[in-house]
């Protein structure tokens, strides 16, 4: 069977076994969504926001990309904030990198003549990646200096989202988070979020981990 037969396959089983644990489920998503989460992730296929967070269909509004990147220029972006904001009103927007990021890993190297469409997009992260040499160059480990700058990819990001019109300007202005996924234990690390006694904790945590 051919893979896109076997999604096919797999999706007329998952309905199937949907409908029979709750046979409202679908009624429900007909009527409309209403998430109250935007999540902004990595197109990358190891970090499925749903699965990962035991999410059903109707809870996150996503938009994925290369490298979790928000660029508010980019009316690809901008239009998925603007839209869960002003008419779904979610209270928070989740930005969720993952280590061993190959699109942050790429900010790090030459760009690829093969890709000059990624190399436009993540030509931020470079920006990124130089505002941190220091930093990053003291980091001999390659691939913990991919992860670190993941992180600061994450908190750019974030920083970002809070100084947008949209965010800034919303009642109530929705909660920007950033996380961070672990592909060697599936979990999540908290980097930053809106609550002001958990980004103490975790300001820490990131200040240990990143020493
Ligand atoms: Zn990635």
């Amino acid at each position: 069977m051919n893979r896109p037969k076997q999604l096919l396959v797999a999706n007329v089983a998952w309905a199937h076994e949907t409908a029979t644990r709750d046979p409202g489920f679908f009624r429900d998503l007909e009527r409309g969504q209403n998430p109250h989460v935007l999540w902004i992730g990595c197109s990358d296929s190891r970090v499925p926001a749903e699965t990962i967070t035991h999410c059903e269909p109707g809870d996150l509004f996503l938009h994925r990309n290369i490298a979790n990147l928000f660029d508010p220029a980019d009316d690809n972006s901008a239009s998925v904030l603007e839209y869960a904001v002003r008419v779904l009103k979610v209270g928070h927007v989740i930005v969720c990198g993952h280590y061993g990021c190959g699109g942050v890993r790429a900010a790090l190297l030459p760009p690829n003549p093969e890709l000059p469409h990624v190399n436009r997009r993540i030509r931020p992260l470079c920006a990124l990646a130089q505002a941190h040499h220091a930093e990053l160059a003291g980091e001999t480990v390659e691939s913990k200096r991919v992860d670190r700058l993941a992180e600061l990819n994450v908190l750019e990001q974030v920083r970002q989202l809070r100084a947008h019109p949209l965010v800034r300007e919303a009642d109530p202005a929705p909660l920007v988070h950033g996380w961070v996924f672990k592909l060697d234990d599936g979990r999540l690390k908290v980097l930053t979020s809106g609550y002001a006694a958990d980004d103490a904790m975790t300001c820490t945590t990131t200040a240990h981990s990143a020493g």
